[in-house]
C-alpha cells in the first residue's frame, strides 16, 4: 500500500531517530546536574517563587505534579507546576527547570505573541493529532480499494489537520527558545546562580531545547512523507 520504503527511510527514519538522540541528552544531562548542588541551595519551588515576586507575579501560584519531567507552566489557571525532582531539589538542574517555566509565566503577563498564537491553536491542534492520521489512512484505504474520488478528499483533509499540528510544533520553538533565554538571564539577574554554575543549565535547557528541534523536524517530516503518498498516487 505505501510502495518502497524508500521515502519512508528518507522522510521519517532520520527526525525519529533525531528525538531519540535529544531524549537521551535530556535525561544524561538531566541526571548529571541533578547531582549537582547550587550555592544558594534553594530548591526550584524556592527559585521560581523568589523570581516570580521579584517580577511582580504574585498571583501565580506554584505547586507540585506527580511524575518524570511533567514540569510546565499552565496559562489558564496561572499555576506553575513542577515535578517532584525539581520541587523539592536543590541541584543547577532543578533551578535551571524552574527558571524556565518561570519564563513561559513571564511570557503570559507580558503577552508574549509566540505563546499567545500557541495557546489559541491547542484546541484545534487536539482535534487535528486526533483525528488527521485516521482520516488520512482512511482516506488512503478507500482510494485504493475503491478507487474513489472522496478517499483522495478525506485523507487530503487528514493531512490538512496534521500540517496544523505541525504548524503548532514550529511556533512552540519560539516560546521554548524564549522562555529559556529569560531564564538564564533572570538567575544571573536575581543572584540565583553565579555564573559557573550556568554551565549545567546551559546543558539541561539545550538539550530540552533540541527535543522540540526534533519534534518540529518530525511533525514536518510526516506531512512531507503523507503528501508524497498521496500526491504521488495521482500520477
Ligand atoms: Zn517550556
Amino acid at each position: 500500500m505505501f510502495g518502497s520504503f524508500g521515502p519512508y527511510l528518507l522522510f521519517v527514519l532520520p527526525p525519529f531517530l533525531l528525538g531519540l538522540w535529544a531524549q537521551r541528552r535530556v535525561r544524561v544531562n538531566f541526571e548529571k546536574y541533578s547531582k549537582v548542588g547550587t550555592t544558594a541551595g534553594m530548591t526550584g519551588a524556592k527559585v521560581a517563587r523568589q523570581m516570580l515576586d521579584a517580577e511582580g507575579l504574585y498571583d501565580v501560584k506554584v505547586e507540585r505534579v506527580a511524575g518524570n519531567l511533567t514540569d510546565h507552566y499552565d496559562p489558564r489557571g496561572k499555576v506553575l507546576r513542577l515535578s517532584e525532582a525539581t520541587h523539592d531539589s536543590v541541584s543547577v538542574a532543578a533551578a535551571g527547570i524552574a527558571a524556565h517555566e518561570m519564563g513561559h509565566a513571564l511570557q503570559d503577563a507580558k503577552g508574549y505573541g509566540p505563546l499567545v498564537l500557541r495557546s489559541a491553536l491547542v484546541p484545534t491542534v487536539n482535534i487535528g493529532s486526533r483525528f488527521g492520521t485516521w482520516m488520512f489512512m482512511g482516506g488512503l484505504l478507500l482510494t485504493s480499494f475503491l478507487g474513489s474520488q472522496l478517499g483522495f478528499y478525506i485523507a487530503l483533509a487528514g493531512l490538512g489537520l496534521y500540517t496544523l499540528v505541525a504548524l503548532f510544533s514550529v511556533i512552540t520553538l519560539p516560546v521554548e527558545f524564549d522562555a529559556s533565554r529569560r531564564a538564564k538571564a533572570l538567575l544571573t539577574e536575581h543572584g540565583i546562580l553565579y555564573k559557573d554554575e550556568m554551565e549545567g543549565v546551559d546543558a539541561v535547557l539545550n538539550a530540552a531545547a533540541l527535543t522540540y528541534v526534533a519534534a518540529a523536524i518530525q511533525a514536518i517530516s510526516q506531512v512531507l512523507y503523507w503528501a508524497f503518498i498521496l500526491f504521488g498516487r495521482r500520477r
